[in-house]
């Protein structure tokens, strides 16, 4: 098989052990891709930002004079400069989450209060379109983990549950304890997502209308930054969704057993 190379060596050691060192090329190489295919997106995500500065900029030379003209390009300048902060943020979150296999010094974070700071970080977005958040809280699950990393991957799910409802529709968020595992739950009843394209929300770049996301200040980002934090906490992230309908994403965590890993430390002195 012309894809997979393994490189093999074995070395006999005394006359009982032999050593196997196996490597798999293959491995390297799909990451390889993975990365180069990473670094193509990012450059062509940030090209139309970047061209759309460029223009604006040698606009408003010439309209110097013309304050209503100059007020109208500087709005725009800033709505380009904040998408592109945005990107580069996501960009920066999702490089480090990548790089990392698992977090390196979990904490005890209570999994109603992770919700509940997302939800107040949604509250303005939520009220601009007359959508209704609804929170089901009150689990008093734990879960080993980073807080504030938990926090924005929550809040992907409501801000997106948010975009892609009707006006005036209902977000409804829950948090469940099941079989060791805490379950938070975001559902809207918005355009929902076509079957074929559900498991590919997860990947980067990727949206279902480019347009319809563009417009709303979408980066492509979010869901695959769920993704990659939910797997360092050795959790997974599952959709479910019925165009015209709504969708909802769950996020599920292994449970923080009663007992704390590590013995406490013990307290001396004052
Ligand atoms: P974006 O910044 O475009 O929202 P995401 O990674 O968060 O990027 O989501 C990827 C795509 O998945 C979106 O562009 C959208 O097409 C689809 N999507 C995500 N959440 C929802 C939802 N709640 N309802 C319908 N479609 C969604």
């Amino acid at each position: 098989d012309a894809t997979l190379h393994l490189g093999v060596r074995a070395a006999r050691l005394g006359t009982r052990y032999v050593l196997v060192l196996a490597q798999d090329h293959t491995e390297s190489r799909r990451l390889d891709e993975v990365r180069r295919d990473f670094i193509a997106n990012i450059s062509h995500e940030l090209k139309t930002p970047i061209g759309a500065v460029g223009l604006l900029a040698e606009a408003l030379e010439p309209a110097a004079d013309d304050a209503v003209q100059v007020r109208k390009f500087a709005a725009r300048l800033r709505t380009e400069a904040s998408r592109l902060a945005r990107l580069t943020g996501e960009i920066i979150d999702l490089s480090r989450l990548q790089a990392a296999d698992a977090l390196h010094q979990p904490e005890l974070v209570t999994v109603d209060q992770v919700v509940a700071a997302a939800l107040d970080q949604n509250r303005v977005a939520a009220e601009a379109t007359g959508v209704s958040l609804v929170f089901a809280g009150d689990s008093g699950a734990r879960v080993y983990g980073d807080e504030a990393l938990l926090v924005v991957a929550v809040h992907n799910l409501i801000a997106n549950a948010i975009t892609y409802s009707p006006p005036r529709g209902r977000v409804g968020v829950g948090v469940s304890r099941k079989g060791g595992l805490v379950e938070i739950a975001v559902t809207d009843q918005g355009v929902g997502i076509p079957e074929d394209d559900r498991d590919r929300v997860f990947e980067r770049f990727f949206r279902v209308d480019q347009a319809r996301s563009r417009n709303t200040g979408g980066t492509g980002l979010g869901l695959s930054i769920v993704k990659h934090t939910v797997q360092n906490h050795g959790g997974e992230v599952k959709v479910w969704s019925l165009v015209g309908k709504g969708s909802t994403f769950t996020i599920r965590i292994p449970e923080a057993s009663e007992k704390p890993l590590t013995a406490p430390i013990p307290v001396t002195g004052a």
